[in-house]
């Protein structure tokens, strides 16, 4: 769980807590999220300390990303995909074939994942299929029990 401060329109400033930073960004994206005070959902992060004191800095870029910071975003997406897989089909070694007939309209779009080789991988992203590489381990089913 994190907790972020939040600031409705009204400028009235909350705490929330949420299970990953994607969930905050998901629930908002639905409007799941209101201002206890005023019950407005207009809400975003509230601007923090160390962004205001950076404020003489502008034009610097993005602020360097924290080694935490890094492994905490990343933990919050294996945590999506982790999701997105309950959903998805296990296509093995087809995994290629199928995202490229997707992809080309030949077959009906619908998640999946499997297996590629390195090679396999990069010509999907040559070719521009949305493709990702998986952040949590899966077993396949033909090596389960
Ligand atoms: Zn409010």
């Amino acid at each position: 769980m994190i907790v972020f401060d939040l600031k409705c329109s009204g400028n009235h400033v909350f705490e929330a807590w949420f299970k990953s930073s994607a969930a905050y960004a998901e629930q908002r994206a639905q409007g799941l999220i209101a201002c206890p005070l005023c019950g407005d959902r207009e809400v975003a992060k509230a601007v923090m300390a160390p962004a205001v004191a950076a404020k003489g800095n502008q034009g610097a870029g993005t602020p360097p990303v924290t080694p935490e910071a890094f492994k905490a975003a990343l933990a919050a997406l294996a945590q999506l995909q982790a999701k997105q897989l309950e959903t998805s089909q296990w296509v093995g070694k087809a995994f290629a074939e199928k995202a490229r007939a997707m992809h080309a309209g030949d077959a009906p779009e619908a998640p999946i994942h499997g297996q590629a080789t390195l090679a396999e991988a990069k010509a999907l992203v040559d070719e521009g299929v949305p493709v990702a590489p998986l952040l949590v381990p899966v077993v396949p089913p033909e090596a389960r029990n």
